[in-house]
């Protein structure tokens, strides 16, 4: 469970998130919409530790996440550009979350190097995690290409890949098919959903797509000028919109 509690953030004097309450259930999808600038990054980057809130809390199953790093939180962020590296292949560009694991546990606790497995059996172990992660997502005939050599869908897909391949707790999407065509954007939504039945994660996902929204997830929240105004199932916000802003983004006839 996920908890957000009377969240604050204040940019230069500038409030932009203004006391967001919101408890997210293990396994669910939810969907943050709302136009732009209201606020939906800062709140996913503050739910990742990415960014210090001014006030407020954010609980992570039941443990205040103050003070805990973005790597401890065990949330994948998944952003709208992929970010993938590009001198890497989409093997090494998998497997980058796992060596950064490895190597931080040798540097916080020098002594377990010893107990740890060898460098060559811990290769062996992140060669398995990456092909199974590669079979799940279909690419495995794309792990020697580079980022480059890749359409959109397929760099998508490489970067669901480096999310999962950690098993996170919960996946933080910021936009991921903003980028893509029309066309492919329905398929990946398709997708997604898919990999959400598949894994049973908790899966928090940013749009600006009220149609992406409405299809994919079990909760919206509607978020605007940094307050949630409305949080419900789709048919609850298409249905019954509590403001003529929400009406107006869910397209609710009048
Ligand atoms: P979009 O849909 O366009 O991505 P958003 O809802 O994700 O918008 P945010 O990126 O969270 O919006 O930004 C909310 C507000 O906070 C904006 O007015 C933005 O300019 C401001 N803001 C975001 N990051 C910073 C920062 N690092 N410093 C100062 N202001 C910022
Ligand atoms: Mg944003």
């Amino acid at each position: 469970e996920i908890e957000i509690r009377a969240l604050r953030k204040t940019f230069d004097g500038a409030e932009v998130l203004k006391g967001v309450d919101l408890t997210i259930q293990d396994g669910e999808f939810i969907s943050l919409v709302g136009p732009s600038g209201c606020g939906k990054s800062t709140l996913l980057r503050v739910i990742a530790g990415l960014e210090p809130q001014s006030s407020g809390e954010v609980r992570i199953d039941g443990v205040s996440a103050d003070g805990i790093r973005p790597s401890a939180r065990n949330l994948a962020m998944v952003f709208q550009s992929y970010a993938l590296y590009p001198h890497l292949s989409v093997f090494d560009n998998i497997a980058v979350p796992l060596r950064m694991k490895r190597l931080s546990a040798l540097e916080r606790t020098p002594f377990l190097g010893r107990l740890m497995p060898g460098r060559r059996r811990a290769e062996r172990v992140i060669r398995d995690d990456v092909e199974r992660v590669a079979e799940q997502l279909e690419i495995s005939p794309l792990l020697k290409r580079k980022p480059g050599q890749l359409s959109g869908g397929q760099r998508q897909r490489v970067a669901v890949g480096r999310a999962i391949v950690r098993q996170p707790r919960a996946f933080l999407f910021d936009e991921p098919l903003s980028n893509l065509d029309a066309k492919l954007r329905v398929h990946m939504r398709a997708e997604i959903a898919q990999l959400h039945r598949q894994l049973k994660t908790t899966f928090i996902y940013v749009t600006h797509d009220q149609a992406e929204a409405m299809t994919m997830s079990g909760r919206i929240a509607v978020m605007i000028g940094g307050e949630l105004i409305q949080v419900g199932t789709p048919s609850a916000i298409y249905e019954e919109p509590c403001d003529i802003r929400v009406a107006e983004f869910v397209g609710t006839p009048k």
